[in-house]
């Protein structure tokens, strides 16, 4: 028998982690050898459990390093997969603190993008313990068919850089050119015999011995990276945190005709435990969970007939948990998907029994409720601008450490490749918004089911800064979508708005402009009669003032505020006080600004509304166009906002106080992703929120 085993090595990875588990072993330490997987793990069809390759490979650690003392955790549950792997790692797995982790589930999970994701949150829970396992995985197969969800399983294993072996390559070749029967191997063409295991087992420790020795062809060799932060995951990621509630730990809001099922768990696989029991057609339970992912998993039995229950989220009904199994092998534990990425706030979980047959034999069982996807806000890092008429109230009044006289912008929430957001923290801390947005486009409402994009932009569509202005601020204007499209590559128009968080006794804005006609506004921009031309408006704290293209403005001196605008940074100089830079004038636009300067301008009186004494705890519109919708947020306790936009922009203007939990204060800008329905201000802060 040929096993081709160079082929079952499909990823070495990062050795690093398994290096040093080596290393320690070589020394004789104490080390736990864990492997969480399904049935195949559990030593299902091996004739003794010595004989499953789990035990086998365990042997090969003891065999390898005779001083070493070794812990053997199998934590394999038949028919189970890596949903349900990503909720009980902690308590069958972590818990023990294993040095090093298997891990397989590539004939329980499907080939699907759903798994992809479960498979990514497991791994990342087992690679981000606190001790740094090592981690590795391995592929099981069918073996009439040779199906597995190897393809979306070593995604993932490439992504994390974990050593990954597979069956496809090593073992089922054998089948298929005769070598082997399958019956030699398996008796059911999916869990393997005692010969089988013994099979999987070896292609396992080859690849286990070759990282040990190491021993790798050139295009083979690792990367030799170090330091244990994860990368930014691939997927939605709405598994990795995922709680199990069963009765010690769950939020039961009412409960008729349910009983808790007291009876000690022997093991593991002791899987009928922890639960609730109930045999009466109307038994009522309902929990309390949060997260954008709900799963339900009961009992089905072999013993029929069995009971049927619904199970409801938020009244609505979602599934049907039928506990008639209508197979021999035995009762399966079952779990189903209520809620997929749902909204990500506090649900209620409804189960009634529906159907309770005179005798049945065992009641239905509910196991436990699986809640996970809880939404965290992308908090970011802001860019800044340094201009000639800047000054240094980003840095002394709103916090930021940036250093000169000279910061002029603050670009909070940015993904225009002029001065790009960063991720501040959480698991995609360090991307740029831009390529969050392209990589994630779940996070902002932006994935449709068929994996389209569902939303009408191609770019993140919002941009918004505070400004700080120590001296005036050319006079510009800036196109609409339409003329930009045309004349700036493809470009969006800029429609902008401004809230003035900041400003001296007799502040004042450029808004508009005084000529009556296309012709006088030509004679006047072509003949510098600035003085006509110029239009200013008073402004105070607290105004509002819309700015659609066409517009002609300018912020003067002394004033501070927020802008918020299309994310585009096309902007047409009209006069700029005839001021150098660097000792030349800054470029103007005359012909492009009195192409689009728009004529008569809106009156003065129409272009400022002040929001300076808006409603406190409360949610206040200041202004909605096709591009954004901009409010103001005053919050003394707390404040409720139902939020339908697909993910919500917001930038804390004054004070402090939280979000949904979550800390914020004066300076920080952030982005609650798509999911967060409800959003719940509380403390003592004043915000700006926008969304499209
Ligand atoms: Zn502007």
């Amino acid at each position: 028998m040929n096993i081709d085993y160079e082929s079952g090595i499909k990823n070495i990875g990062n050795t690093r982690r398994l290096k040093d588990a080596f290393a320690r072993a070589e020394r004789g330490e104490s080390l736990t050898i864990a492997f969480l997987g399904g049935s195949i793990t559990q030593g299902s069809l091996a004739s003794r459990p010595e004989l499953c390759y789990a035990a086998r490979v365990f042997a090969w650690w003891e065999e390898t390093f005779p001083k070493a003392k070794f812990t053997f955790i199998n934590a394999g549950i038949g028919a189970t997969d890596s949903q349900f792997g990503c909720a009980r790692a902690a308590e069958d797995v972590l818990s023990y603190k294993p040095d090093v982790i298997s891990v397989e589930y590539a004939v329980n999970d499907m080939s699907t993008e759903h798994f992809l994701e479960t498979f990514e949150g497991v791994v990342r829970k087992l690679l981000s313990a606190d001790n740094s396992p090592a981690v590795y995985t391995f592929y099981n197969v069918c073996y009439d068919n040779g199906s597995s969800a190897e393809l979306m399983h070593s995604k993932i294993a490439r992504h994390y850089n974990i050593p990954a072996f597979s069956m496809q390559s090593t073992i089922y070749p054998l089948l298929l050119s005769g070598e082997i029967e399958n019956r030699e191997i398996t008796p059911d063409d999916l869990h393997p015999n005692d010969r089988g295991h013994e099979m999987v087992a070896s292609v396992i420790t080859y690849g286990l011995d070759k990282i040990r020795k190491g021993e790798f062809s050139k295009e083979k060799e690792p990367e030799r990276l170090e330091g244990a932060k994860l990368p930014a995951p691939l997927t939605a990621n709405a598994y990795e945190d995922s709680v199990r509630y069963r009765n010690k730990n769950a939020d039961v809001v009412s409960c008729e005709g349910w009983e808790v099922d007291e009876a000690p768990q022997d093991h593991i696989t002791d899987i009928f435990k922890n639960g609730w029991t109930a045999t009466k057609k109307g038994a009522k339970i309902s929990f309390k969970v949060k997260g954008s992912c709900i799963g339900v998993q009961y009992r089905r039995t072999i013993k029929l007939p069995a009971p049927v229950a619904v199970a409801k989220v938020d009244g609505e009904e979602k599934a049907t948990l039928n506990a008639n199994f209508d197979e021999t092998w035995g009762d399966k534990l079952c779990l189903d998907t209520l809620l997929d990425h749902g909204d990500a706030g506090e649900h209620i979980v409804e189960i009634e029994i529906v159907d309770a047959p005179e005798k049945s034999e065992l009641p239905f069982y509910l196991v436990s409720v699986i809640a996970s996807g809880n939404l965290k806000p992308l908090y970011l890092k802001p860019a800044f601008a340094h201009t000639i008429w800047g000054g240094e109230r980003l840095r002394t009044d709103y916090g930021y450490d940036e250093p000169g006289d000279d910061i002029g912008e603050c670009w909070g929430i940015s993904a225009h490749k002029n001065g790009e957001g960063i991720i501040a923290c959480g698991q995609f801390a360090g991307m740029k918004l831009s390529e969050l947005w392209e990589s994630h486009p779940e996070l902002f409402g932006n994935k449709a089911p068929d994996g389209s994009r569902k939303l009408p932009y191609d770019r993140f569509p919002l941009l918004t800064k505070i400004i700080d202005a120590k001296a005036d601020l050319s006079i510009q204007v800036h196109p609409d979508d339409e003329y930009a499209k045309v004349n700036e590559n493809g470009s969006f128009g800029k429609t902008e708005c401004w809230y003035v968080l900041d400003c001296p006794e007799d502040g004042s804005l450029v808004i508009g402009h005084n000529a009556k006609d296309k012709a006088e506004l030509e004679d006047m921009i072509r003949g510098g009669k600035w003085d006509k031309f110029i239009r200013e408006v008073p402004v105070k704290k607290g105004d509002f003032i819309q700015i659609d293209p066409g517009t002609v403005h300018a912020i003067k001196g002394g004033i501070l505020l927020l802008e918020t605008q299309q994310n585009s940074d096309i902007t047409y100089r009209v006069y700029d006080y005839d001021r150098l830079q660097n000792g030349k004038p800054r470029e103007l636009h005359i012909d492009k600004s009195i192409d689009v300067i728009t004529v008569p301008a809106k009156s003065a009186e129409e272009a400022v509304v002040n929001f300076a004494e808006a409603p406190v705890n409360a949610v206040t519109q200041m202004y909605s166009c096709k591009y954004y919708t901009v409010s103001k947020v005053n919050v003394d306790g707390c404040v409720e906002y139902e939020n339908r936009a697909p993910f919500l922009c917001v930038s804390v203007l004054e004070g402090d106080g939280e979000i949904s939990g979550f800390k914020v204060n004066k300076g920080n800008h952030l982005i609650l992703p798509s999911g967060w329905a409800k959003v719940l201000f509380s403390g003592k802060m004043e915000l700006i929120i926008s969304h499209v």
